[in-house]
């Protein structure tokens, strides 16, 4: 049952990290209009099953009073509230404080602060830092993402008796991170990634919507589109045994989305969503309506 919605409000960032999944930069653009959040949120009242709605990117704080209005209009209906930043506007504590007390104020449920080494190598005391001693001042609900950089690692003891290195980290391989963060990695034979390790597509219980009316199960993975289809009705309808790319990855993962399409491929792989992320790409002139933006695959 779909609970969960986050708002990328933006595809733009300040940033263009390495593991970006989505391919935010400067010069990304995908941006909500209010009248474009207000009609989702008209139509999040048809489900009737959401619990949760958040505002992610994108940095979503780059269009600070466009946030403000969704928490409120999200807080008013009655739906717990977050918000995913990687805390560039915490320039000092006393401006984190400035940017936070008016979310605070309108009753912000959840603050996710992305504190790592992609967005902050080389600072001592990071803006992400600053953001989060500021929300613990305000006191407000808050965590940090901290995500590293995927790295082999000494595996399991059952692994290490079968002399088989894993991966470490926590880095998603897809998006613009199957550009930068591979090299060195090792690989598995394609034919090994038989099923989706993170997304239950079969019941999706949240949802990632863009500016472009895209209804992401994954990144560049959609339902559909809720500026054709009402997204009510797109969610409602919803069943992975009739959309043409989530079938084969329910039924057999990745493998076999490249088995019913016919899609070249190489002979090995890092991990199950390195080959399903190459494998959308391959295919994304085929069912544009399902793998989209482009953007997010780097196009
Ligand atoms: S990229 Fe593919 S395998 Fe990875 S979480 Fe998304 S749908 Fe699942």
């Amino acid at each position: 049952m779909l609970t969960g919605i986050h708002f990328l409000l933006s595809y733009k960032c300040d940033s263009e990290c390495d593991h970006c999944f989505v391919y935010s930069s400067p010069r990304a653009a995908g941006t909500f209009t209010l009248e474009q959040m207000k009609g989702v949120f008209a139509e999040l009242a048809r489900i009737g099953t959401i619990e949760s709605v958040y505002f992610e990117g994108g940095e979503p704080f780059l269009f600070y009073p466009l946030m403000c209005e969704g928490i409120r209009i999200a807080r008013d209906t009655g739906f717990k509230t977050g918000i995913v930043t990687n805390a560039y506007w915490a320039t000092s504590k006393e401006d984190a404080e400035l940017w936070l007390k008016p979310l605070r104020d309108l009753g912000l449920s959840d603050l996710s602060i992305s504190d790592d080494a992609f967005h902050y190598e080389n600072e001592k005391v990071s803006p992400a830092k600053r953001a989060l001693a500021a929300a613990v001042k305000l006191g407000m609900g808050y965590g940090s993402i901290c995500i590293d950089r995927p790295t082999v690692e000494m595996g399991a003891d059952s692994e290490i008796a079968r002399g088989e290195p894993v991966i470490g980290g926590s880095t998603m391989l897809k998006g613009r991170a199957v550009e930068k963060l591979l090299e060195g990695l090792p690989r598995r034979p394609w034919d090994e990634f038989t099923e989706c390790p993170y997304e239950d597509l079969r019941d999706p219980r949240r949802v990632h919507l863009d500016g472009y009316g895209n209804i992401h199960l994954c990144q560049g993975l959609s339902m559909g589109n809720m500026w054709e289809t009402p997204l009510s009705e797109l969610v409602k309808g919803y069943d992975a045994d009739s959309h043409p790319i989530c079938k084969p990855l329910v039924d057999g993962g990745p493998a076999r989305l490249i088995q019913q399409y016919n899609v070249p491929h190489e002979d090995e792989y890092v991990d199950a969503c390195h080959i399903c992320y190459l494998a959308r790409r391959a295919l994304l002139d085929r069912f544009p309506q399902y793998l989209a933006p482009r953007l997010v695959y780097g196009l």
